[in-house]
């Protein structure tokens, strides 16, 4: 009998297996492929590596505005590939390192639950007093007839030996963005088709709108309302609120993705679920049946690699008897795009109709010290806070190093941190960080470097 059972070996499940042996239990990680998860294999580290390469090859092409005779050839494309597949196995492997330095036992084959603490592993039934799920997610088939023929999927487009010369993308969310920022860089000639009216619908407005603007500056046609209905050969044909249109492309990129909640047994234990597909939890992780908890990507939401691993880390302690809830209102989010974005909390939007007094402040990337020098004024800091209270109600930034910077906010946040306490402090100069601190202090009605406000 086993203190924990987890079922999936992405990073929610790797993380809550080492928690739960850290804290003395006997441990089992159910993996039906290969450990490592969307995020290892074919996600987040992958990605970044093309995101990567993509960001040096932009920054080749301006190596002029510093003096920089480069003469910037073709990219290999296989060479890209071969180092993704090289840091996706190195990280594959040193977790199975850890798995066994911890006293994880590693059990291949799919898992599925009979009963509350009994999994069925491809007919072998191995019990536990706690079992967590952390199947994951995978990418929402495209449905639209004729589709099929010229689907790419992520999958697929981090194996590219090359760009396609044209592509449609209808997800309208991180991923979707990011491989139209990439693609883009390597020259295909982009067209995003959103079902709403804008890129990035969960995140702040202002940055939608600045990440839209940097990919119209790129040449990417956004059409804004517009699902794509039908494909014949090369021809997409998109449906808007009161017209058609028609585009040619050589391939649809498919990047959406949904939980893998379903066919685990679970609807027969009573566990619920939520309008995304996702398996409904409580602050502690718990499903609707005692003992059965789930984390990651297969409980919906915003589906993101160390949201995972927070909520295996707080399933691990509960099941081994401690008292650990998940902060879902602290999630930061971000985009390794060109320019970067990371954002944490609550859009201006979500705070107002959350009933908020909203205070904003905000500061731009033009007027930054480091961003000017480098070249990198493309971007801004906004600050979201309770005028009553001077609680963060969320912060979002685009521009470079935003996905490091999201970090401040998240540390502030996490800690309670006021706008007047984050406003007092500095940092070095000269750093993207100081827009951070300038945006907090334009919050709290003194911006030193902006123009008085009216
Ligand atoms: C292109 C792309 C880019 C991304 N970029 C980022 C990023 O930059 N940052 C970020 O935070 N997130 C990113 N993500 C999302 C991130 O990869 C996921 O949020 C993360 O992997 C979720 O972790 P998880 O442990 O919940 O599930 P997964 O990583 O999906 O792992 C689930 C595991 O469970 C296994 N499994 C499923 N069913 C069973 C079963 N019945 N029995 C046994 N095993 C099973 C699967 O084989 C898989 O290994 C990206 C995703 C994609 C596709």
């Amino acid at each position: 009998m086993y203190d924990v059972i987890v079922i999936g070996g992405g990073p929610g499940g790797y993380a809550a297996a080492i928690r739960a042996s850290q804290l003395k239990g006997k441990v089992a990680i159910v993996e039906a492929k290969a450990m490592g998860g969307t995020c290892v294999l074919r996600g987040c580290i992958p990605s970044k590596v093309w995101m990567h390469a993509g960001a040096l090859l932009e920054t080749a092409r301006k190596a002029g505005d510093f003096g920089l005779k480069l003469t910037v050839g073709e990219l290999d494309f296989d060479a890209v590939v071969a180092r993704k597949k090289g840091v996706s196995n190195d990280i594959a492997m040193g977790m199975a390192a850890l798995l066994q330095n911890n006293g994880v036992e590693v059990v291949n084959g799919r898992g599925r639950l009979v009963a509350p603490g009994k999994v069925d592993v491809d007919g072998n039934v191995l019990e536990a007093k706690s079992v967590i799920v952390a199947t994951g997610s995978q990418l929402k088939k495209c449905e639209v007839p004729g589709a099929d023929a010229i689907v790419m999927t992520t999958d697929q487009l981090l194996e590219m030996d090359a760009a396609p010369a044209s592509v449609l993308i209808t997800d309208p969310s991180y991923i979707g963005v990011e491989m139209a920022m990439l693609l883009s860089v390597f020259g295909s000639k982009v067209t995003m088709a959103l079902p709403g009216p804008r890129i990035l619908p969960d995140e702040d407005q202002d940055t939608s709108q600045r990440l839209a603007q940097s990919l119209r500056e790129r040449g990417v046609k956004i059409m804004a309302r517009y699902a794509l209905v039908k494909v014949d050969g090369k021809k997409c044909i998109l449906k808007g609120s009161s017209k058609e249109a028609e585009v040619e492309v050589e391939r649809v990129i498919v990047s959406a993705r949904m939980p893998v909640a379903k066919d685990l047994g679970l609807e027969a234990l009573g566990v619920k679920f939520k309008e995304d597909g996702g398996i409904d939890v409580d602050a502690r992780c718990m499903t609707a049946c005692p003992g059965v908890y789930a984390i990651g990507d297969c409980t919906g939401g915003w589906m993101l690699s160390h949201v995972a691993s927070a909520m295996g880390i707080c399933a691990a302690e509960n099941c081994m008897g401690k008292k650990s809830t998940f902060n879902a209102g602290i999630v930061s989010r971000a985009l390794w795009g060109m320019p970067e974005m990371g954002s944490i909390g609550l859009s201006e939007e979500q705070a107002e109709r959350g009933g908020h007094e909203v205070e904003i402040g905000g500061f731009p990337y033009s007027i930054n010290g480091l961003a000017m020098l480098r070249g990198e004024v493309d971007g801004a800091v906004k600050v979201v806070a309770d005028a009553d209270t001077g609680e963060i109600l969320g912060v979002h930034i685009v521009g470079a190093q935003a996905s490091e910077l999201i970090g401040e906010a998240a540390l502030a946040m996490q800690l309670e941190c006021t706008v007047e306490e984050f406003a007092k402090g500095f940092r070095v100069h000269p750093s993207f960080s100081e827009t951070v601190v300038d945006g907090f202090r334009d919050a709290d009605g003194w911006a030193l470097y902006l123009p008085k406000r009216g």
